[in-house]
């Protein structure tokens, strides 16, 4: 393999990395319609809290853990 390809790759892996990063990114931003149903367990998601955070997407419990494990970073 030349220094090339060895640049190339190098690049890409960052690229992938860094495309990986925006996903989960984008993931945890509330936008749009709020999820009925929790999309982790299924469970229903009251209207206030639906009305409360747009775009919200976990019931209650789901985002206490998800809190707590600390993964909005
Ligand atoms: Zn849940």
């Amino acid at each position: 393999m030349n220094h090339e390809d060895q640049l190339e790759l190098a690049t890409q892996n960052i690229q992938a990395a860094t495309d990986d990063r925006v996903a989960s990114i984008c993931k945890r931003l509330p936008k749009g319609e709020s999820a009925t149903h929790c999309v982790d367990c299924g469970l229903s998601i009251a209207q206030a809290r639906r009305d409360a955070l747009p775009g919200v997407q976990h019931c209650i419990s789901c985002q206490e853990i998800e809190d707590q494990h600390g993964t909005h970073r």
